[in-house]
């Protein structure tokens, strides 16, 4: 078969003959990754690319630039045999999906892209509804309609738990309490359909929350952290937060990725909780972040009802037994290092920025 004709930013298609599957490809595999202008997509684009995959990424358009994570690794259109290839393409669009399937046909194919935040989801539900859930529909059936014989992973959530209490395992029914996390109960068992009903190798990694300097800004741990720095450098006095009671199991996003691609390298397809199994209190993320900066969070603090949730997950703690047991995966960064790399990295961001230095993402 010839080429077929392309876009000119993304790769020329490989023919069937340059492509080789899974089994033995001098060239090393082939990955697609959704949402890799993200903080996991970015993470995991480096891992990928660090055992010799070449990485195709979807990138949707946006009328600002939004490659900030991905800057570091990108590679010009004009650079022969790259590593990291990017592809304009989007969620909602079902047609782009298969053609982008056929064009690359990818050995794995794992689906990060979503409208991932909670609160926004409530203010957005049918358009988190359309990408979150509908979405990974969309992709699962292009790699059907496509024919590519390739494994994926689909980023479900611990918010599918929602109301279900902790500790939360592979067995712990869904009561989602968001429309991100029904979105996400979609997603998770329209995945379970395609494994079951086509025999494809579908994965669902059920990840509780996890974080880094690369966590979007409205999350609160990057919040708290990113005050915290700013106030520091004296640039801000108070921070606005809801709820401090609420319990989360945060582990660090880099650690996380490596599970993902653990998951596709099993001889069979199953789903896997990944989690830290370490409780905190939004709270006691404040009063670790501000002490590791010398600061007060009393002083600091105050309640806004604005970010309050209409319906609230209280309390997510992972038991995470059979990714260790099954993947080998054992988390190494707990909460409250976590809450010390996060601050350390934006108070050198701040201080960066007050020195006029190009900010350049942390590593
Ligand atoms: P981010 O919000 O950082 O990244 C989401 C990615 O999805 C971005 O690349 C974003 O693009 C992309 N995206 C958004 N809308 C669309 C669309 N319509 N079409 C294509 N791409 C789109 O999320 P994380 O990296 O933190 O999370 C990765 C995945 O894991 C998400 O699906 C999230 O819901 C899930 N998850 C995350 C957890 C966490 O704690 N981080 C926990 C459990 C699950 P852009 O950069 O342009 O906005
Ligand atoms: P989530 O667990 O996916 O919703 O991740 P978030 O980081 O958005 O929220 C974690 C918890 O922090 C939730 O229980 C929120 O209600 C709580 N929270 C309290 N104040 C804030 C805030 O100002 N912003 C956000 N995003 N969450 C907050």
């Amino acid at each position: 078969r010839g080429r077929a004709p392309h876009n000119g930013w993304g790769p020329a298609p490989l023919t069937e003959a340059e492509h080789t599957d899974n089994q033995g490809d001098p060239m090393g595999k082939t990955a697609l990754i959704t949402g890799v202008t993200g903080q996991d997509g970015s993470y995991l684009a480096e891992l990928l690319l660090s055992k010799g995959y070449t990485v195709h990424g979807l990138v949707r358009r946006s009328s600002s630039f939004n490659t900030e994570r991905i800057d570091h690794i990108y590679q010009d259109p004009q650079t022969e045999n790259r590593s990291l290839v990017l592809h304009h393409a989007d969620l909602s669009d079902g047609v782009a999906l298969v053609n982008l399937l056929r064009d690359i046909r990818p050995d794995e194919v794992y689906n990060l892209g979503a409208q991932s935040h909670v609160r926004v989801s409530f203010d957005a539900p049918l358009y988190t509804g359309d990408v979150t859930g509908l979405g990974a529909l969309r992709l699962l059936e292009a790699i059907r309609a496509s024919g590519v014989d390739t494994r994926i992973y689909q980023a479900s959530s611990s918010e599918m738990f929602g109301a279900t209490p902790p500790p939360q395992n592979e067995h712990t029914p869904f009561h989602p309490r968001s429309p991100y996390g029904a979105a996400k109960v979609f997603a998770y068992w329209t995945t379970v359909n395609y494994r079951e009903a086509y025999d494809m190798f579908a994965v669902n990694g059920i990840l509780f929350n996890h974080e880094s300097p690369r966590r979007g800004e409205t999350f609160v741990t990057r919040k708290i952290t990113r005050a915290v720095a700013r106030i520091k450098a004296g640039l801000q006095d108070h921070l606005y937060l809801g709820n401090l009671d609420a319990v989360r199991d945060w582990g660090y996003a880099p650690e996380y990725v490596d599970a993902m691609w653990r998951m596709l390298q099993q001889d069979e397809p199953t789903d896997y909780v990944v989690a830290t199994g370490v409780a905190a209190t939004v709270r006691e993320f404040v009063e670790s972040s501000f002490g590791h900066a010398g600061l007060d969070w009393n002083e600091h603090v105050r309640y806004d009802p604005k970010y309050e949730r209409p319906s609230e997950v209280d309390a997510l703690i992972g038991d995470a037994s059979k990714a260790q047991e099954i993947l080998g995966w054992k988390p190494t960064v707990l909460v409250a290092e976590l809450a010390r790399i996060m601050v350390d990295a934006d108070i050198r961001q701040v201080e960066d920025q007050l020195a006029g230095v190009t900010v350049r993402i942390d590593r």
